[in-house]
């Protein structure tokens, strides 16, 4: 049976709380309290020691529940387990229910033989029944019981956090957290005021339905859960990977139905504008039959077989989708993979099909629905929303269990697609050539099918719950997604209107693509590259939508980061092809592995540096390192097989690193070849020059490299004895330094007289004023952060290539920053 602690500051009070639940159960519960400290002079406290031995007083296999009052009776708490073993540690819950409320009603639960969840969900909700007849209304749901694994289990970790991001934990933002929770071994438990969720499982997270300025309780027990604790900090101060600028707002929505103009009104869910005939689509729902079965494990292994195929196909279309929509908003098939992982659900469906005997899919179904329910509940419109995703998942589970093949339409002339609702798998499917509008019943304006249309560009309205039932195949409408509006039999004039001005949607979109795609030549024809710097595969598709030409940098420390062990060389692989397919296969620079200096990496041991800067940092770690670099060649060399990757080392300082590093490189190709994998035999090898002894060696390297990329952030720390984040001397850490201008213009004569490329992937080369100074000192690539390269292509375009030289030779002669700064900034402004 479980037992209970009741721990208070004040010795009477937990004695008092102990008799009054005491006397519900009639001493067939055991009890203890652990009150004040022994401090005759000062008695109000909690003391840990007292704690530890009410623990062991009562403790139980079955489990004990710790109630607390105040404050630090919580860390007196904490403490206690770090002295117990752990096997025992972890049968003790400290639960966040009102302390005398709580104690009794979590004690009866505890009579009638109630597992620990139980008695703790029942201790949680003990203040139900008197809001109840206070008529005071709940604030939301009751917590549903939850299957929390223990966070006890070694070193105890709590972070309290408040959730930073407009939209709060919806499904991508949440998905991202319990993905990091996945790649760590603690047990993690996140509690949003009385509710709990298991940090592994993305539906208990996302349905905790914690807002913005929502506070996070966030605990983690076991080895590593300081680490899973900093990199879900990382993660919320990231506003957990969310744009809130692009942020649409549910309500920002019109009423749908009649309007009294003869219009129907649904809601505007991706703009443009759709003429064209109606192709009605019900997609095949597939019935599901309860089914008495005799082989309970039979059925969990088919349904395990199912939930692999439906993995297997989600991957796919994740990657079809990163193609022609864009990898963040191919995201949400990241999101609906840990739905089909989350081993709640797994649990839940599992004790369905052994105690109630029933078929595989029955039990799924059942079990997405109370899933998706639980979302619908919500009170917040985006994560209601996610019930959509559920249910999509789970639809694709049964089509697997069932073995019935998708059927997505397809068309033989341009339609308007109407159907009652589409979910995102078939939205992602869509064809932009043959689907010229959507139009549905149900569906939000912040689904993720809405999202999916406008990452797409195929105009939507949605949520026309009284239109579409009216609509015919064949029949000819319009719809406008920028209002929402639906025209059923639009007449002669409406449908020459209409046209006209989807014509000119078309028109625009396609001169703002351009314009951002296009090249950037100078006035006489002189092309620049003008790169993206990335740190992941999803940034390469912002890179895209900027208009970057290829990556010039891909930084891949971060693949190495907020995870207990360097990725494997499939996990590289994969994610440099990906970020290679998601910039259409433009030229794509990878960086081996830069880490040190500011870059440390918890499970890579740099020992303590008094300098770390010019420590053991990039290619000298990894030179040292051949089981992290080997693998990292590997995984490069392999993407460059149908790729065009180039391979750049970092903080090369002389020739041996230059010379040691090729031969490791020469070791993966040897290897690959041994292992006959196919790999990028004319791969272009290059090097950043970021150090001062590069820059003074560069004539040296040049012959021995395909292209260099100057990289001002660490080239002026060093040129300048500065360090790049110590703000007092940040004066110094200025590009335009004409130290630094002079390096710069030494290292582009080098490569210029060997005949290879030069590029830049510091920060100066995203800001347009230096723009033709680089371009004047011979640089033909530039690579920087996506946003900066509008403004830098626009800068090229109006640039004449003497002219530039002409700027980069008088910069040459000034004598200070601030004299170059406001010589181009006159440049800028008269040309
Ligand atoms: C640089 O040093 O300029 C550079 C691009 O590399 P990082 O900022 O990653 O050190
Ligand atoms: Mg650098």
């Amino acid at each position: 049976m479980v037992s209970l602690v009741i721990v208070s500051h004040s010795e009477k009070l937990a004695h008092g709380v102990r008799e009054l639940a005491d006397q519900m159960v009639q001493g067939q519960v055991a009890i203890a309290a652990a009150g004040g400290i022994d401090d005759p002079e000062n008695p109000i406290g909690t003391d840990p020691m007292k704690v530890l031995a009410a623990i062991e007083q009562v403790y139980s296999d079955d489990g004990v529940l710790v109630l607390m009052d105040l404050g630090s009776a919580l860390m007196s708490a904490e403490m206690a387990l770090e002295f117990m073993a752990p096997e025992q540690a972890q049968k003790v819950r400290l639960c966040a229910a009102p302390l005398v409320e709580g104690a009794v009603a979590a004690a009866v639960q505890a009579m009638t033989g109630g597992t620990l969840d139980a008695v703790i969900a029942e201790g949680e909700s003990a203040l139900l029944p008197k809001r109840a007849q206070l008529g005071i209304e709940e604030p939301e749901a009751a917590p549903p019981p939850v299957d929390v694994p223990s966070a006890a289990d070694g070193p105890r970790e709590l972070l309290r956090l408040t959730v930073p991001n407009k939209l709060g934990l919806h499904a991508r933002p949440a998905a991202k957290l319990v993905n990091i929770a996945g790649r760590f071994d603690s047990p993690i438990e996140i509690r949003k005021g009385e509710r709990i969720a298991n940090g592994k499982s993305l539906n208990q997270v996302a349905t905790l339905g914690a807002r913005q300025g929502d506070e996070l309780i966030i605990t983690a027990g076991g080895p590593d859960a300081a680490a899973v604790l900093q990199a879900i900090r990382e993660l919320a101060e990231d506003n957990f990977g969310d744009d809130d600028e692009e942020v649409i707002q549910p309500d920002a929505v019109r009423e749908t139905g009649f309007a009294p103009d003869g219009l129907v009104q649904g809601l505007a869910a991706s703009p443009g504008v759709a003429v064209g005939p109606a192709a009605l689509y019900r997609p095949q729902i597939p019935e599901v039959e309860t089914r008495k079965v005799e082989n309970a494990t039979g059925e969990w292994v088919r349904l395990l077989e199912a939930l692999a195929a439906a993995e297997g196909e989600l991957a796919e279309l994740q990657r079809q989708t990163t193609q022609t929509a864009g990898a963040g908003e191919a995201a949400i098939f990241d999101a609906h993979t840990l739905i089909l992982e989350d081993p709640d659900l797994h649990t839940k469906v599992q004790n369905k099909i052994e105690t109630q005997q029933i078929n595989a899919e029955a039990a799924w179904f059942e079990v997405i629905e109370e899933t998706a329910q639980l979302y619908e509940q919500l009170d917040d419109a985006y994560l209601r929303a996610r019930a959509q995703d559920v249910r999509d998942v789970g639809q694709r589970v049964v089509r697997h269990l069932l073995h019935i093949e998708p059927a997505l339409p397809t068309f033989e002339r341009p339609v308007i697609l109407v159907a009652d609702d589409l979910s995102p798998s078939d939205t992602a499917q869509l064809s932009v050539e043959n689907v010229l509008g959507v139009l549905t019943a149900r569906g939000g304006s912040t689904g993720h099918s809405a999202i999916l249309a406008r990452a797409l560009g195929i105009p939507a309205v949605v949520g026309a719950l009284n239109i579409v039932p009216q609509i015919e195949d064949g029949q000819k409408i319009a719809l406008d997604g920028d209002s929402g509006q639906v025209w059923l039999a639009p007449d002669d004039d409406e449908v020459k209107a209409l046209s006209e001005r989807r014509q000119r949607w078309l028109d625009e979109r396609q001169a703002a693509q351009a314009e951002a795609k296009a090249e950037a030549v100078t006035t006489d024809g002189t092309r620049i590259e003008v790169a993206a710097n990335i740190g992941s595969p999803r940034d390469a598709e912002l890179a895209r939508e900027y208009g970057a030409e290829g990556v010039g940098l891909f930084r891949t420390e971060f693949l190495f980061m907020d995870r207990t062990d360097p990725p494997s060389e499939e996990e590289q692989l994969t994610a440099y092809r990906v970020a290679a397919e998601a910039m259409s296969d433009q030229p794509l620079i990878v960086r081996t592995l830069d880490v040190g200096g500011d870059k440390p990496i918890s499970y890579l041991d740099f020992g303590v540096e008094d300098n770390p800067f010019l420590g053991w940092r990039a290619i000298r770690y990894c030179l040292d390192h051949p089981e992290i670099l080997l693998p990292q060649l590997r995984a490069v060399l392999r993407a460059a097989a149908d790729h065009p990757i180039k391979l750049m080392f970092p903080m090369i300082s002389n020739i041996e690193e230059l010379h040691r590093a090729k031969a490791v490189l020469g070791e993966a190709r040897a290897s690959l070849e041994r292992e006959n994998h196919p790999y990028g035999v004319d791969m272009e090898v290059g090097i950043m020059v970021e150090v001062p002894s590069a820059v003074l060696g560069a004539d040296l390297f040049a012959r021995e490299v395909d292209f260099f990329s100057i990289g001002t952030n660490d080239l002026t720390q060093y040129v300048m004895a500065a360090d790049r984040g110590n703000a007092n001397v940040s004066g110094l850490v200025n590009a335009l330094q004409p130290a630094v201008v002079r390096a710069i213009a030494r290292t582009a004569e080098a490569a210029q007289a060997a005949g290879i490329w030069v590029g830049m992937c510091g920060e100066l080369a995203g800001n347009p004023l230096a723009t033709p100074l680089l371009v004047g000192l011979g640089l033909t690539e530039l690579s920087m952060n996506a946003p900066a390269i509008p403004a830098v292509k626009r800068t090229v375009r109006e640039l004449r290539l003497d002219r530039a030289r002409e700027i980069a030779q008088k910069v040459l002669t000034l004598g200070t920053a601030a004299e170059i700064e406001s010589y181009l900034a006159a440049v800028a402004e008269l040309g």
